[in-house]
């Protein structure tokens, strides 16, 4: 009994203190923790098509087709059944696949979330933030490292 009591003490005091921990979406766009795993986005010019994000991806989310030159053509990403375990982004030596804070995408098909290489391209960063600026990971011996800005188009 004084269990409940405490917590509906708690519950109360958390009820009434004037925090807000909603917001009214989509008139109001919400923060995402800067560790929030969202859709991704791929850079066609940074992939070198060595297909270890496909090779680790636990669920076959991501399919890559190649002609017989070894030269990339199709990078199918299905967003609808992806657990978001960044494996993908880890692996890859390059950058080229990287998973974004932005989760305002939707489909009522299964196939709607099966996504090709040009809708990839196309996500836009969530709130223009790029998740390896907030993240800070040590890049120094990474491909494609430049002074320029890195362009994911
Ligand atoms: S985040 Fe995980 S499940 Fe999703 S595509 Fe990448 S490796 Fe596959
Ligand atoms: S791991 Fe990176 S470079 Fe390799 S195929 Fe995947 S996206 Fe391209």
């Amino acid at each position: 009994m004084i269990g409940l009591l405490k917590s509906l003490a708690t519950t109360m005091k958390h009820a009434l203190d004037g925090e807000v921990y909603t917001v009214a979406y989509p008139d109001e766009v919400p923060k995402v923790s800067p560790r929030f795993r969202g859709v991704h986005k791929f850079s066609q010019e940074r992939c070198i098509w060595c297909r270890q994000c496909e090779k680790v991806c636990p669920n076959d989310t991501i399919q890559i087709v190649m002609d017989d030159k070894r030269n990339g053509e199709q990078y199918n990403l299905h967003i609808g059944q992806c657990v978001y375990c960044r494996l993908c982004e880890e692996v890859c030596p390059t950058d080229a696949i990287l998973l974004t804070q932005n989760f305002e995408f939707t489909g009522d098909t299964k196939s709607e979330l099966v996504y090709n290489k040009e809708q990839l391209k196309a996500v836009p960063w969530y709130k223009d933030i790029d998740p390896l600026e907030v993240r800070e990971p040590d890049r120094g011996g990474w491909v494609g490292e430049g002074d320029g800005e890195v362009d994911y188009q």
